[in-house]
C-alpha cells in the first residue's frame, strides 16, 4: 500500500504516515491526474447510482488528488428546501450574530447550528439575516451575489475604525460580512489570527449594532451565539437602546459554557462602554475571582444576565450547567428565562439522498449506496488487503469488517484518551477505524502525529489530522459507526449526522447524547426508539462493554443490526423538529 497522496493542482503530496499527515512538495516528475469519479445521480435518484456502479472511478492512496479533494458539484441549496414547512402565522425578522457560519466559516457545530437554524426559520416564513465577519480566510466564492453595501465607521479605543458591510447569499441563506478596516479577522482561519480575538470580537459586536443603527435595521430579533457575541447585549441595553435602536429583542444561544470569554474592565472599556460598570457579581464578574487583583469579567456570564432569553442546546446539558459550573449560581436566577432546545440537522446540507460529496447515494429505503461509499473510503484510504480489485473493477472490500469512525476537534472535552484506546480496541476486535480531526493544542496534536505515524502504513487505522467537510460526508456515509466518547457534549451533532448517514452511534451518556442515543440493550427504552450503543463511566473499560456490544451485533445477529441501521437513520433529528421551540422563543420576547 501507499502511502502517499497527491494533489497535484498544488503540486503537494500529502504523506499519511511518515510525518503524521502532511502535504509535501510533489516530486517535479509527478503528472497530474484527475479523475472525477463520481457517480452523477443527483439527477437520476439514488436507485440510478446504484445501476451504474461499475463506473465509479475507485480511488487509491496513490492518487495524484485525494478523493476528498476532487471536483464536486455545487450544492443546488435551493432545490431541496423542504417545501411541506407549514408558515407561522406571524413572521418575524432575525438576525444571528455569530462567529461561525457552515460551510463558509466553519469549525465545529456553531456553524452547522447557526446555518441550519436560520435555513429552517426562512423555510417557515421568516425573514434572517445572518452577520458574521469577513474572515480573510472566508471563499470569496461560495458567498453568491456579493456585493459591498455600506461603508461606516465603528468605535474602538477613542477612534473610528472604517469597515465595509457586504451582502450576499450563503447556501440560500442572506448574509452580512462584516469586514473592519484593521488587522481584526485577518489570517488562515477562523480563529488564532495574530491579533487580540477578544477585542476583535468586542469591536465586531458593536459594529454589528452600529450597522443597524446606520442603516436603520432593526429586527425583531437579535440572536447572539457564544462568549464572542456576549457583549452585544450590554452594548445594546446600555447604549444603542438609548439612541436609536428600540424594536430587537435579544436572544443568547450558549453552544458551550468552557469557553465563557474571560477579559478585563479595560477591555470592554475599548469598545466604548464604561467596563467598571459591569464589575460586580449581579452583572459580569466571574465570581471565582471575587477578592483577586484583579478581578476578570466574563462576556458570557455578562451577555446571559443581559439577554432577554437564553437557550443551550439539549434539554440534559441544560440540567448539568444549573446544577455544576461556576455559572451555576447566574443560571438558576435566570431560571425563568432559560430554555433547553435540541439543535437539529441541517438536511440541506445533510441529505445522503442527495449528497453532492458522496460517490453514491442512499436512503433509508435503500441502503446499496452505503455499502458503495464504505468499499470507496476503504480504498481511497488504503484500508483493503492488496488482494482487493484494481483499477476501476469493484473491489472485493471487506464489507463484513466493521468501519468505525470519529469526527471530531481534538479537545480534552471529547475524550481524548478514549479516543486513543479505541484504536487498540478496535484493532484487538478486527475492526477499522479512521479519524478525521484536527488539533489546536501542539501537544494533542504531536501525540496523533505519532499515533498517524504508527498506524497509518497498517491495514485497519487511518488517522487523518486535518479539517475536510467533504472527507467528513463522506465518512459519515462509508461508516458502520460512530464514536462520540465525550466527556461532556452539551448536544453533539456529529452522533445525528452519522445517524442520518446510517452509522450506529457509540456514545457516553452526557448532555444531547443522552438525549438523542438510547441503548439498544437498555431494556427500559422502548424498542422501536432505541438507536446505539451507550456507556456511563469515562473508563476504559465502561467504554469497552458499548464497543464489545456494537461488534457483537454487527458480526453475530445482522438482521438485527439492519433494523438498527434502519430505525438511525429514520430518527428525525432535523430542524424541522425544534426550530419551532426557537420561534416560541423568539415569540416570547418579542416586542408585539
Ligand atoms: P463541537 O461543536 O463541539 O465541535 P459537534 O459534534 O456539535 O461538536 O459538531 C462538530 C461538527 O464539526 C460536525 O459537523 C463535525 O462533522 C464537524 N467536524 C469536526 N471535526 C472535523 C474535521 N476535522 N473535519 C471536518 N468536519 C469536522
Amino acid at each position: 500500500m501507499s502511502s502517499l497522496l497527491l494533489n497535484a493542482s498544488h503540486n503537494l503530496c500529502f504523506k499519511l504516515s511518515s510525518s503524521g499527515c502532511q502535504w509535501q512538495p510533489l516530486p517535479p516528475n509527478n503528472t497530474h491526474r484527475l479523475s472525477f469519479s463520481r457517480v452523477c445521480a443527483e439527477k437520476q435518484g439514488p436507485i440510478a447510482a446504484l445501476a451504474s456502479a461499475e463506473q465509479l472511478v475507485w480511488p487509491s492512496p496513490s492518487d495524484e488528488t485525494p478523493f476528498w479533494k476532487r471536483d464536486f458539484p455545487s450544492w443546488d441549496a435551493g432545490s431541496d428546501v423542504p417545501s411541506d414547512v407549514v408558515k407561522d402565522s406571524d413572521p418575524m425578522h432575525i438576525i444571528h450574530v455569530t462567529a461561525e457560519m457552515a460551510p463558509i466559516a466553519k469549525v465545529g457545530g456553531l456553524g452547522d447550528v447557526v446555518t441550519g437554524l436560520a435555513r429552517a426559520c426562512l423555510s417557515r416564513g421568516h425573514t434572517v439575516d445572518v452577520m458574521l465577519p469577513f474572515y480573510e480566510c472566508i471563499q470569496r466564492q461560495q458567498v453568491v451575489d456579493l456585493e459591498l453595501v455600506s461603508t461606516y465607521n465603528s468605535y474602538l479605543e477613542g477612534e473610528w475604525i472604517p469597515v465595509n458591510a457586504y451582502r450576499g447569499v450563503v447556501t440560500g441563506i442572506p448574509v452580512i460580512l462584516i469586514e473592519p478596516s484593521n488587522q481584526f479577522f485577518k489570517g488562515k482561519q477562523v480563529y488564532g489570527g495574530c491579533y487580540n480575538e477578544l477585542e476583535a470580537y468586542l469591536f465586531f459586536s458593536r459594529a454589528c449594532l452600529e450597522w443597524m443603527q446606520v442603516t436603520g435595521i432593526q429586527p425583531d430579533i437579535i440572536h447572539v451565539h457564544e462568549w464572542q457575541t456576549g457583549a452585544l447585549p450590554l452594548l445594546y441595553w446600555d447604549m444603542y437602546h438609548h439612541l436609536s435602536l428600540k424594536k430587537p429583542r435579544i436572544v443568547l444561544t450558549i453552544h458551550n459554557m468552557e469557553h465563557y470569554g474571560e477579559c478585563r474592565q479595560e477591555q470592554i472599556s475599548k469598545c466604548g462602554l464604561d467596563g467598571s460598570a459591569y464589575a460586580t457579581v449581579e452583572k459580569a464578574v466571574d465570581d471565582r475571582t471575587i477578592g483577586h487583583n484583579p478581578e476578570r469579567l466574563s462576556l458570557l456570564k455578562g451577555g446571559i444576565v443581559y439577554s432577554n432569553a437564553v437557550v443551550t442546546v439539549s434539554p440534559t446539558y441544560l440540567k448539568e450547567t444549573l446544577c455544576s459550573g461556576w455559572l451555576a449560581g447566574t443560571l438558576i436566577k435566570s431560571r425563568d428565562k432559560y430554555f433547553g432546545i435540541l439543535n437539529g440537522i441541517d438536511t440541506t446540507m445533510w441529505n445522503p439522498a442527495t449528497d453532492v460529496f458522496l460517490p453514491a447515494q442512499f436512503n433509508a429505503h435503500n441502503i446499496e449506496g452505503k455499502k458503495l461509499c464504505k468499499q470507496y473510503v476503504q480504498r481511497g484510504l488504503g484500508l483493503i488487503s492488496e488482494a482487493s480489485g484494481s483499477g476501476n473493477q469493484m473491489p472485493d472490500a471487506a464489507p463484513e469488517v466493521p468501519l468505525v469512525i470519529c469526527i471530531t476537534r481534538l479537545v480534552p472535552q471529547k475524550g481524548l484518551h478514549l479516543i486513543t484506546h479505541a484504536i487498540k480496541r478496535i484493532e484487538e476486535l478486527g475492526g477499522q477505524m479512521i479519524i478525521l480531526g484536527k488539533a489546536s493544542d501542539a501537544r494533542v496534536e504531536s501525540e496523533f502525529k505519532h499515533l498517524a505515524d504508527l498506524h497509518n502504513q497498517g491495514p485497519s487505522i487511518r488517522i487523518l489530522l486535518l479539517y475536510s467537510e467533504e472527507l467528513s460526508h463522506m465518512l459519515y456515509a462509508a461508516a458502520d459507526m460512530v464514536l462520540v466518547p465525550s466527556i461532556y457534549e452539551p448536544c453533539g451533532l456529529s452522533q445525528m449526522l452519522g445517524m442520518r448517514y446510517g452509522a450506529v452511534p457509540i456514545v457516553r451518556k452526557t448532555g444531547g447524547l443522552a438525549d438523542t442515543v438510547f441503548d439498544v440493550d437498555e431494556q427500559s427504552n422502548h424498542h422501536e426508539m432505541t438507536n446505539g450503543f451507550v456507556f456511563e463511566g469515562i473508563d476504559e473499560g465502561s467504554f469497552n462493554w458499548a464497543l464489545d456490544r456494537a461488534f457483537t451485533y454487527h458480526r453475530e445477529k445482522p438482521e438485527e443490526w439492519t433494523g438498527i441501521v434502519r430505525r438511525v437513520m429514520e430518527c428525525d433529528n432535523t430542524w424541522n423538529n425544534t426550530a419551532g421551540k426557537y420561534i416560541e422563543v423568539y415569540n416570547s420576547v418579542r416586542v408585539a
